[in-house]
């Protein structure tokens, strides 16, 4: 199995995440319904749709490229919170990927947390505040600890996974303090965040890509 992610890996990523997204679409609208505008799940189908459908057109021959065209699609196609905040996680992944054709392991946690910090830039959540932020940031550190821990790129992006799932279903007790949930205050506990489990989908598209057939 490769340790490394080529741009053409990084499409079956993204292409898996759309088909995710799209297949899960009633269950994220559903989260949002309860504690938002019933939104999230045709924003991010509509989103990575858009993604995808720009990558059939052709792919660029650099990680960085790739990326950041990514982030940009997210931001024009999504009118949402979070076209805003996907936009610069995938903008800032690129920004900090560099020219260059593949990521390693480390490479690719490093371009992961470049997108945690431009998140965090962009939309100022902290843990526990029921935000994409509270899957995402666990996901991230699990994806640190088995690289340094000599794991594969497999076992590090299932950890990765599983880390981002728990974070998410730490998600549903928590009062929102951030976006459109913190709006309904002490009622927002009690459901998960739909951000966050969008979050999860990534994580987990991303290590069925590294684990999948053909690599
Ligand atoms: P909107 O809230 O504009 O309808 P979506 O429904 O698509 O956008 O996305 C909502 C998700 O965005 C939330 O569930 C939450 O995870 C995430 N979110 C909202 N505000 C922030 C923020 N400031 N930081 C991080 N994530 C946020
Ligand atoms: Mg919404």
């Amino acid at each position: 199995m490769s340790e490394t992610l080529d741009t053409l890996d990084l499409v079956t990523w993204l292409t898996a995440y759309r088909d995710a997204v799209t297949e899960q679409r009633a269950w994220l609208t559903e989260l949002d319904s309860a504690i938002g505008d019933a939104d999230h799940g045709a924003n991010m189908a509509r989103g990575m749709g858009a993604v995808v459908d720009k990558l059939d057109q052709g792919v660029p021959a650099t990680v960085d490229e790739l990326l950041k065209s990514v982030g940009m699609t997210l931001v024009s196609s999504v009118g949402g919170a979070s076209g805003p905040l996907y936009g610069t996680f995938f903008l800032r992944m690129g920004m900090s990927a560099g020219a260059v054709p593949s990521l390693d392991g480390p490479a690719l946690a490093a371009t992961i947390r470049a997108g945690l910090d431009g998140i965090v830039a962009r939309g100022k959540a902290e843990l526990g505040d029921k935000t994409m932020f509270d899957a995402m940031a666990p996901a991230v550190d699990a994806l640190d600890a088995a690289l340094a821990g000599g794991a594969s790129l497999a076992d590090a992006t299932a950890a990765a996974a599983a880390a981002a799932v728990a974070g998410r279903d730490a998600t549903v007790p928590l009062v929102a303090r951030k976006g459109r949930a913190s709006y309904l205050g002490e009622r927002s506990a009690g459901h998960m965040d739909p951000g966050a489990a969008s979050t999860a989908i990534l994580f987990e598209t991303l290590a069925s890509t590294v684990a999948g057939p053909g690599r």
